[in-house]
């Protein structure tokens, strides 16, 4: 539908008027707008200069030389110059494309008035006609009221002459004969104009109407076009993606690209290389003792009766300080590894870099590599003293201390030496049980004791119980570890070599006091308590509330902590059992206060003061996994499945970290908490080697659950742990069911060492049956390690996550 058919009527050719007035207002705003933009390009482009003149104000000297990040710069800057050149001269170009808008304004409002005058040019013929139509019906009617008029006067007359003639006949014929000719002549007149009013009209509806309609639009539609393509030109100078402008960009990147770390210092270092710096020279200024006689050598440790205490202090701050350190070295390996495995004692990373996590990842990763060196420099300067100290003490061993005085001045020293001696003694009270006493480890087993006596003089007492009565024991370090017990006398009173004492407390006092060997033979003279470890609870401390379990050396109870209110767990060691049982018992114990992991049962406190002996640890309340495994089977899903899968090995692999092999991982060894966490327990049979031979017999292996290198040689390993893994696996997901089922234990091992492998349980995930066919491969070798099992696991759950 064009103009011409649709836009005759008077409205819509009012409408195009307004229309183009709106067409001219909007274009005025176009070029205003277009005028500023071109302005703020030019001010652009200045900044620009400026910009790349400030960054072009590096030092060119020499310091930079051959540096490729200065050099990237500086072309950087230059092609920031460019491209202020480039807006500059797109501003220019805008403003051209602005007078092309001022024209083609200027030629609208041409075309706008040459329409509205030959519009009314071709109205103002038919307006006239249309008038004259009117007129020419009113003169009509006026000359057909007279014509009336004179007719029916001479009809009167006509009537009434006799003769029908006469004068004044003649006169009224006149005159009604010109009324009738003037008549007809209007009614000719009018008739014509009609006429000609029709074809007017006509022609200016059909042509000349339509014509000039059509003639605007195709004025109007060209105007669009023009006015299409200076918009298009003033869009393509302010368009940044053009090519001119990425080709900048290009070479911006290419350069920045060009930055190599690795060849930055190059030039630099090629420069300035020296050769190693010559190590700085410390040495005893041997003029310092010259004038002194004999007991101050060169860089040699003096000891005698002036500086032993000190000494000794000087080594236990020391030893300390080396404690400390190998701790938070420990901690700093834990802490960035997440509790994942330590190679060669060196921080790994994780694995869990994003891609814009990797350079903060890698910097914290150094960071923490540079502390750990630190400290391993501390731990090793300080170990240096503490050998230094050692080596010198030893070296006197249990000899008489050489005096540090001259002799008319020892009186005097001694007693200082003992004075001060005394505000350092540990004050061994003598009015509190035995049992409170910090330094009495009640019936802890001897092989515990000697790991707590590691200096000459340390000391502690304890109970033991031979053939059914208790005995007490004082334990001393002094060249290797003595054992003394306590003699009671026929009054009741406590001693060994020396006078008795009414308790053991007062006698213990006496030998720490007066610093005389307990027997003469030994030597062993008492100069350090070992008090109770923070492990050693008091057995007066636990509340056993029920059974929840049965162990192998006694039974398993909920309990209660009356210091701290806390709900543990608590196995208990039968009484009846042998001493050499005890120990085993109490060994779980000392591997689990080692450790500290959110997948492994955490170890509270051993009771020892008393019988029976415990051990407490955190109670995890859904019991046994495996119990839990054949209780819930309905409701189990995979993804928990696999989360215990993923807690075991992360468990596991916390383990693998420290050395420690646990030789008997299944599903009746691992609790399970509430949230489905599983932890790994029972470290009865754990051993903290890297690799363990066993050479006791075979007693008592749980067989479908070893790996064949253990039961066929005894050589277990943390990839023995592997093995073990893949069945606790499969218990996991056959939820609960016993391996190898319908073959006894001698059958499972012959068809396992023939290749056969337990089928994948149902519903198991391809991923995880392959991952157990890895940990039961028959070389040990080729078993993952638990850090690829526990990232293995951890993906698929990522997985399987992301796919919900
Ligand atoms: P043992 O080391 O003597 O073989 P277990 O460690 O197997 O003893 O413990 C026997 C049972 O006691 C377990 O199967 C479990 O049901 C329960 N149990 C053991 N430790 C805990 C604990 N920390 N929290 C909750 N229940 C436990």
């Amino acid at each position: 539908m064009g103009f011409s058919s649709a836009l005759q009527s008077r409205a819509a050719h009012e409408a195009l008027i307004v229309r183009q007035d709106a067409e001219l207002r909007l274009m005025e705003t176009m070029k205003r707008s277009i005028q500023m933009k071109a302005k703020c390009d030019k001010e652009y482009a200045i900044s620009l200069t400026a910009v790349a003149q400030q960054g072009l104000k590096i030092d060119r000297a020499d310091e930079m030389q051959g540096s490729l990040i200065s050099k990237s710069w500086r072309s950087y800057m230059d092609e920031l110059d460019q491209q202020a050149k480039q807006f500059k001269l797109n501003a220019e170009q805008l403003e051209v494309v602005c007078d092309k808008l001022t024209h083609l304004s200027q030629d609208k409002r041409k075309a706008r008035k040459a329409y509205q005058e030959e519009h009314a040019k071709i109205a103002a013929r038919l307006n006239h006609l249309t008038d004259e139509v009117v007129r020419k019906k009113s003169e009509y009617q006026k000359h057909l009221e007279g014509y009336k008029a004179l007719r029916t006067r001479f009809e009167e007359n006509y009537i009434k002459a006799p003769s029908r003639s006469g004068r004044k006949l003649d006169d009224v014929r006149d005159k009604y004969q010109k009324a009738c000719r003037k008549l007809h002549l209007t009614h000719n007149e009018y008739v014509l104009s009609i006429t000609e009013a029709i074809e007017v009209e006509k022609d200016f509806r059909n042509v000349l109407l339509p014509g000039l309609l059509e003639h605007q639009q195709s004025v109007q539609e060209s105007f669009i076009l023009l006015w299409r393509n200076i918009l298009q030109e003033a869009v393509q100078y302010g368009d940044l993606t053009a090519d001119k402008y990425k080709e900048i960009q290009k070479r911006i990147d290419t350069l920045i690209g060009s930055i190599n770390p690795t060849e930055e210092y190059g030039e630099f270092t090629e420069k300035y290389k020296t050769s190693p710096t010559t190590p700085l020279l410390f040495q005893f200024d041997e003029t310092l003792i010259q004038d002194i006689p004999g007991k101050l050598q060169s860089s040699t440790l003096t000891v005698d009766n002036l500086t032993v205490d000190w000494l000794r202090n000087r080594l236990q701050e020391l030893e300390g300080a080396v404690r400390d350190c190998q701790e938070k070295q420990l901690k700093m390996i834990e802490h960035v590894n997440g509790g994942s495995p330590v190679a060669n004692g060196s921080i790994i990373s994780n694995g869990s870099n994003t891609s814009n996590g990797i350079q903060s990842n890698k910097d914290s990763l150094c960071r923490q590599s540079k502390d750990l060196n630190a400290l391993r420099c501390q731990e090793k300067q300080k170990q240096k003293l503490v050998d230094m100290i050692k080596c010198a003490l030893n070296e006197v061993g249990c000899e008489e201390l050489p005096s540090g005085c001259d002799d008319d001045l020892t009186l005097e020293q001694n007693f200082i030496e003992n004075g001060y001696n005394n505000e350092q003694q540990i004050s061994l009270s003598t009015n509190r049980p035995l049992y409170e006493e910090e330094w009495f480890h009640g019936v802890l087993p001897r092989e515990e004791v000697v790991r707590l006596l590691n200096n000459d003089g340390d000391f502690l007492v304890r109970e033991t119980i031979r053939n059914e009565e208790s005995q007490i024991v004082l334990s001393v370090c002094w060249n290797g570890h003595k054992h003394f017990i306590v003699q009671t006398t026929s009054e009741g009173n406590f001693r060994f070599e020396g006078p008795p004492f009414a308790s053991i407390q007062e006698l213990i006092m006496h030998q720490y006091h007066s610093e005389l060997p307990v027997t003469v033979k030994s030597g062993s003279i008492l100069r350090r308590p070992v008090c109770r470890e923070r492990w050693e609870l008091s057995n007066d401390d636990v509340v056993l509330l029920e059974r929840i379990g049965r162990g192998n050396f006694g039974d398993v109870y909920k309990a209660k902590l009356k210091s701290t209110k806390l709900d543990v767990a608590v196995k208990t060691c039968r009484m009846t059992l042998p001493d050499e049982q005890k120990r085993k018992f109490l060994q779980e114990g000392r591997i689990l206060k080692q450790y500290d992991h959110p997948n492994i049962v955490k170890l509270i406190g051993i009771c020892v003061q008393k019988q029976p002996i415990m051990i407490v640890m955190e109670l995890v309340l859904g019991g046994s996994l495996l119990t839990y495994l054949r209780k819930n089977s309905n409701g189990l899903t995979t993804r928990q499945q696999m989360g215990m899968c993923r807690d075991a090995a992360a468990g596991m692999r916390y383990l693998e970290s420290k050395n420690c092999i646990h030789r008997d991982l299944a599903a009746r060894n691992c609790l399970v908490d509430l949230e489905h966490s599983v932890k790994i327990s029972d470290f009865g049979m754990s051993r903290e080697e890297e690799e363990y031979i066993v050479s006791d017999g075979m007693k008592q292996i749980p067989v479908k659950w070893t790996a064949p290198e253990a039961l066929n040689f005894g050589k277990y390993t943390s990839l023995c742990d592997v093995w073990s893994y893949g069945i606790l696996m499969w218990e996991i997901f056959s939820k609960g069911d016993t391996p190898y089922s319908g073959m006894t234990n001698s059958r499972a091992r012959e068809r396992i060492d023939t290749g056969y492998r337990m089928p994948t349980p149902k519903s198991t995930p391809e991923e995880m049956y392959r991952l157990m066919l890895q940990c039961w491969a028959a070389d040990a070798e080729s078993r993952p390690h638990f850090d690829e099992i526990y990232n293995v696991v951890d993906a698929l759950i990522l997985r399987l996550d992301n796919s919900h």
